[in-house]
């Protein structure tokens, strides 16, 4: 049984106080709930980690990294290492955003490289996969995807040391989302696919993310195969993203 894993993504937004704010209302909400059916993950931007780090100690909210250098140390200006965000206590780091993989040039091998980095550290890694509009309507959204997780996921992977999220790129932010079926459809693909990658691949959590609100999180949480949420706008509201939350309880 695969426990729902619902993960906010706050990207490049928020200064000290909000981000205290936000977290702390999210704090109030699990310690208000009783025991829940989901696990719940907060992604700040770095600047943040310590200070959502302390407004989530009590909780059993954690805390992710939105990206890490695939190396554990060195000449790397800007960047952050998988060990450093182990020591502001993050369990979890996202690798290959699709943000990261047009913004930054990704490729797959370097996605791997920082999923292995976020392993050496302990780290669980939320490998991001997905398709853009122009790919989907040629009808390659399978292949595309199928191609980055065998690129993008390390060699005995573990559901302990990873999760996927599938995020088709033209429902990111967008407002668009995908159906239930095609979701379904790409989901089955990828345990399929993660069978002959990763040990336990049973185990390993899928995440559906591109725009999951309040609205449609009942739906797509239903779907089979869909193991959390990777959420991004409606994260930065409290009130948004633990409606998400509670369509999995
Ligand atoms: C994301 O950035 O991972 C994401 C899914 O964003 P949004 O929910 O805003 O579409």
């Amino acid at each position: 049984m695969r426990r729902k894993l619902i993960a906010g993504n706050w990207k490049m937004n928020g200064l000290k106080a909000d981000g205290i704010a936000l977290a702390s209302e999210l704090a109030g909400h699990m310690a208000g709930a009783g025991p829940v059916g989901f696990d719940m993950l907060l992604c700040p931007p770095a600047t943040l980690l310590t200070a959502v780090g302390q407004a989530v100690s009590d909780s059993p909210i954690a805390l992710g990294g939105q990206d890490c250098h695939a190396k554990d140390s060195g000449a790397h200006t800007g960047d952050v290492a998988a060990p450093m965000l182990a020591d502001l206590g993050c369990r979890y780091v996202i690798v290959g955003h699709s943000e990261r993989r047009q913004d930054h040039g990704e490729s797959d091998a370097t996605v791997r490289a920082k999923a292995e980095a976020a392993r050496r550290a302990g780290l669980t890694a939320i490998v991001c996969v997905g398709e853009t509009e122009a790919q989907r309507d040629a009808g390659q959204a399978e292949s595309v995807v199928e191609a980055q997780l065998r690129g993008s996921i390390p060699a005995g992977s573990t559901p302990d040391t990873l999760v996927v999220a599938y995020e088709p790129v033209w429902a990111i932010g967008t407002g668009k989302t995908a159906t239930a079926a095609d979701v379904a459809a790409m989901h089955a693909m990828i345990r399929r696919t993660l069978g002959g990658l990763v040990e336990s691949a049973d185990a390993v959590r899928i995440l559906y993310g591109g725009s999951v609100k309040p609205a449609n999180a009942v739906e797509l949480m239903a779907v089979a195969d869909v193991d959390g949420a990777l959420v991004g706008g409606a994260s930065l509201k409290a009130a948004d993203f633990w409606a998400i939350a509670e369509s999995c309880r």
